[in-house]
């Protein structure tokens, strides 16, 4: 169950989340918990989830070592403060930032270099969901970018199908059309890893999941978590999708 907090919250409002949100997660030892804060934020909430089993992740990462790359943040740099995973190629970074399948592959790549987990993002946009070609969309993505990876990296990484038309407007992706597009998603795997990797890639929805819709969604078999924006800003809501 991981949460992305895009560009929100100061270091002192993130302490202030993880008072509230521990308590509430405890015994939540079900899940993997993976939070997401501006990088600004990342070693104080290392700091504010010690001793728990949450984890902190990064919302992209650089793909070289370390040089010239302005704005960039590379994995050990991310190591040195404890972040365990990194968000890759949410549609955000994609639709404003220029991010592609091909910088998303080198971005994976180096992530796992680096011991970082990586939580890769793909997803159609409401005209191509609308124009019918969303299995396309989502082979395409796939095969330009993660299938690029070796079959010991594949076996490190989780997938997040994020449809960007649900992504922040409230309108939830429906079990079926979620579970659909991961049987897509899934089916490339197999093409491309075998049924084994087909069968163990995690699979992430993300898209305006809620407390409401939280268990209706995970009641899919195909669903194997979920990558949470909004929702995941607020302890008590955040804590009972994970609580689900
Ligand atoms: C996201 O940021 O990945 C996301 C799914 O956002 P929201 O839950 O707000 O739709």
């Amino acid at each position: 169950m991981s949460g992305n907090w895009k560009m929100y919250k100061t270091p002192a409002e993130t302490i202030a989340f993880f008072e509230k949100f521990r308590p509430l997660v405890e015994k939540s030892e079900h899940c993997e918990i993976v939070i997401c804060p501006p990088f600004t934020n990342l070693a104080g909430a290392v700091d504010a989830v010690k001793g728990s089993h949450i984890r902190i992740g990064a919302q992209n990462i650089g793909w070289a070592r370390e040089g010239a790359f302005t704005g960039e943040i590379s994995g050990p740099k991310l190591n040195a403060v404890g972040v365990t995973h990194a968000i890759i190629g949410h549609s955000e970074r994609r639709q404003y930032f220029g991010e592609t399948d091909e910088s998303v592959l080198k971005r994976t790549q180096a992530a796992l270099e680096w011991g970082v987990l990586p939580i890769v993002c793909i997803g159609e946009r409401l005209e191509e969901r609308e124009g019918g070609t969303t299995e396309a969309v989502l082979a395409s993505q796939f095969q330009k970018g993660i299938a690029g990876l070796s079959e010991q990296q594949f076996a490190r990484i989780v997938i997040a199908y994020e449809p960007v038309w649900a992504i922040g407007t409230g309108k939830t992706a429906t079990p079926d059309i979620a579970a659909d597009a991961h049987r897509t998603i899934r089916a490339q795997v197999r093409g491309k890893f075998g049924k084994d990797a087909g069968d163990a890639i995690r699979i992430l929805y993300g898209g305006s999941v809620s407390p409401e819709n939280v268990k209706t969604l995970m009641a899919q078999p195909e669903i194997d978590g979920v990558l949470v924006g909004g929702k995941s800003l607020d302890a008590p809501a955040f804590a009972s999708i994970v609580n689900f």
